[in-house]
């Protein structure tokens, strides 16, 4: 048995899925084919992995826990398992080639720099299923005007289309975790399909914008671009960031004025 002794270890975020109907959920959502190159983030006892695996998956398996690593690297899988004993933020996905996978019930606490991370290399995944906070997910999904719309949303839609595909609660894992949680299908989104920015500029602006998104835009951004930029890329400078689509925030980072000391 892959569980046999391990204790959860708080510090790496381990909340261990035992519900057997979501975790079939997630594997037919993500619904695996053997060609597939195919990547799971925190393998932890192998609720995801075990089935991936008894479908004849070959799987790259990054963890961070040194116990965990070592009985992966002596769990005797037929295709033989590549187990990468790392912190995920610092792995380097290139080396894994294109049209990856991903999979994962995340530690919790990396969520955020992780999907940051995804993000800067975004065109290299076909797709990524991951369990994560239900609040995380509904800020990766939140449309302009909702409270959880900010710079998770705006920075992430620009790169992925994402769905959320089920809620989870709770006593669906070993231990629970005090949040309830939620899986998350993302996307890349064509190069083509996205609308025109300079993405340098993009980042900072939303940056910038919902440090305070209850301001208007003409005070939180006015050392970016002046009240005529945003009027030109059609914009009422008495708007709040909260308010900003994507579509609005990728025009005012082309808008020519624009100067880092207006
Ligand atoms: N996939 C298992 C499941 O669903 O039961 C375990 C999920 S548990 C929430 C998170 C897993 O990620 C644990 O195995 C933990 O050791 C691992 N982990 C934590 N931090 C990590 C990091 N920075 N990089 C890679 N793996 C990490």
């Amino acid at each position: 048995m892959m569980s046999a002794g391990h204790r959860a270890r708080k510090r790496f975020g381990q909340h261990f899925l035992v519900d057997d109907s979501v975790i079939d959920r997630i594997i037919r959502a993500v619904h695996p084919v053997a060609t597939d190159r195919l990547i799971e983030i925190g393998p932890g006892l192998g609720a995801l992995t075990l089935p991936l695996l008894s479908r004849g998956m070959s799987l790259t398996l990054i963890e961070l826990d040194r116990d965990l690593v070592l009985r992966w690297q002596a769990y005797p899988a037929h295709p033989p398992l590549t187990v990468i004993a790392q912190d995920v933020l610092t792995v380097d996905f290139s080396q894994f080639g294109q049209s990856l996978r991903l999979i994962g019930n995340l530690p919790y606490n990396i969520s955020t720099p992780f999907l940051f991370h995804l993000a800067a290399d975004a065109q290299r995944y076909r797709d990524a299923h991951f369990m994560l906070q239900k609040e995380v997910v509904e800020r990766m999904v939140a449309t302009p005007g909702s409270r959880d719309y900010g710079r998770l949303s705006v920075m992430l839609q620009y790169h992925f289309d994402m769905e959320s595909l089920m809620d989870v609660e709770a006593d669906a894992f070993d231990p629970p975790p005090k949040v309830r949680s939620a899986v998350v299908r993302l996307i890349p989104r064509m190069v083509t399909a996205r609308p025109d920015a300079n993405f340098e500029h993009l980042s900072t602006l939303v940056t910038t914008a919902f440090a305070q998104r209850r301001k208007m835009l003409r005070v939180s951004l006015k050392n970016m671009v002046s009240e005529d930029d945003l009027k030109q890329a059609g914009i009422d400078p008495t708007r709040r960031a909260e308010t900003v689509s994507l579509e609005e925030f990728c025009r005012l980072s082309l808008s020519e004025g624009r100067s880092e000391n207006k």
